[in-house]
């Protein structure tokens, strides 16, 4: 039996970071960017208001205050795209948008909230004089030129993830792509005779092929791009013949065939069309899994080949898909984070193996609490959907009881707070 980390390092030691190209912004959402962004403009470009109201000279505000207003002559009016005509001089105010730039001379804006606007509006057309009623300091409400953003400076590092702010930022530099590592391309192939998919109608002794629809989504969610091959039957001429059209990808990923009791034709299949490993891994659910190279020469691909068992195929796909997908993707947090939790129920772990065990962690008075999902069979996919997070019980331990603390490994972190 090899360990869960010796599985992984082997596993990652065959995948690459993958080749940058050249995308939209939006279309690049969650990847890792290629190249170093440099401003070529400073953002705001020009000194500008951070509020409705009037620009003024500080100094005008000075002892400012309801009962004794200072007057000043507004002189202008300055919306949001427009460049001030007029400059400012003591004694006179400019009405200002936000947004707008500030005009010459003027060193503050008074919101509309500190000037009489409102009781002079409902008597006057046009506004020829305005009181400003409270006091300002030189900078008030004025967002200076190149505050966020600098011209010349480096805004986005290489290796960055593009999330939604970094892509705003991307958008406000006037960039309308931009250069990350591209998606991994993943063949996902399902082997078993017992398998109908989805769209056929179900015949006695036969089960929907489920592991392909769970492998893909997993595989979308972490930013690869699946190439669905569908079923392989457990025969050499249909195994070989679907084996070669899934060349064409960056990974490879089987489920099934690949425990104790399949047919050996299987097995035999894709140890012949490369260089497989069959392992038993230190784990549970997920003990049997291949690994290694399908194809020879230009079409060499690393292979994944999952057990069939619905929970153990997304369980083993979170420890060495994941990752694996990620480390294509340019991005250097492998792992899901992980948790202290204390458990409220019983586990016994029998056979010596790292036990994943599906779990639903809720937070009470800040503390994390872990309870099971309720049957833990490896064919139980719906104990995948009750689960936020698998406990790890490690391989030494013969168990917990309830009120122990383990580790927990986060598979979603709820919007809402847990509990
Ligand atoms: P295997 O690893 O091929 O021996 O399969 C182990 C168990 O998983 C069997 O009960 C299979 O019927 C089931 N299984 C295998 N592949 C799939 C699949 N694609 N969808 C749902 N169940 C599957
Ligand atoms: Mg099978």
């Amino acid at each position: 039996m090899i360990s869960v980390e010796e599985a992984l390092e082997k596993i990652l030691s065959y995948v690459e970071v993958l080749d940058p190209e050249e995308k939209s912004i939006l279309d690049c959402l969650d990847q890792v960017l290629a190249e170093d962004i440099y401003s070529v403009i400073d953002i705001p470009p020009l000194d500008n208001s951070a509020m409705d109201g009037y620009a003024v000279q500080a100094e005008d505000t000075r002892g400012a205050n309801k009962s004794s207003p200072r007057n000043l002559t507004v002189i202008g009016e300055i919306a949001a795209g427009s460049m001030p005509t007029e400059e400012l001089r003591s004694g006179v105010a400019i009405r200002i948008m936000t947004g707008a730039p500030i005009p010459r001379g003027a060193d503050a804006v008074v919101r509309f909230e500190d000037t009489d606007e409102a009781d002079r509006k409902s008597s006057q057309g046009t506004l020829l004089q305005i009181g400003i009623v409270r006091q300002v300091e030189a900078g008030s409400n004025v967002r200076c030129k190149g505050e966020d953003i600098a011209k010349g400076g480096l805004v986005l590092k290489e290796g960055t993830v593009l999330r939604p702010p970094e892509i705003g930022v991307l958008a406000s530099l006037g960039r309308s792509t931009a250069l990350v590592i591209r998606r991994p391309i993943v063949s996902v192939l399902a082997t078993g005779d017992e398998l109908t998919d989805v769209k056929q109608s179900l015949s006695p002794g036969k089960i929907y092929n489920s592991n392909t629809y769970a492998i893909a989504a997993a595989i979308l969610r972490y930013g690869g791009i699946p190439k669905i091959l569908g079923i392989g039957r457990d025969s050499i001429e249909s195994l070989t013949k679907k084996l070669g059209e899934g060349l064409d990808a960056d990974m490879f990923i089987t489920s099934g065939g690949v425990s104790r009791g399949d047919y050996d034709i299987v097995k035999d299949v894709l140890a012949k069309s490369g260089e497989i490993a069959f392992w038993t891994i230190c784990m549970k659910p997920g003990k049997p899994l291949a690994f290694g190279v399908i194809g020879e020469g230009e079409k060499k691909v690393p292979h994944l080949g999952l057990p069939g068992n619905p929970v153990s195929s997304m369980v083993t796909f979170e420890q060495f898909a994941r990752p694996a997908i990620l480390k294509m993707m340019g991005k250097e947090i492998l792992a899901k984070p992980t948790i202290q939790a204390v458990m409220t129920d019983d586990i016994t772990n029998t056979d010596g193996r790292r036990l994943f065990t599906r779990v639903i962690v809720t937070k009470h008075e800040d503390k994390y609490y872990a309870r099971l999902t309720g049957p833990q069979g490896s064919g139980i996919l719906t104990s995948m959907i009750k689960a936020n997070g698998l406990a790890i019980i490690p391989e030494s331990s013969k168990g917990v009881r309830a009120g122990d603390t383990v580790q927990v490994q986060m598979l979603d972190w709820q919007e809402h707070p847990l509990s």
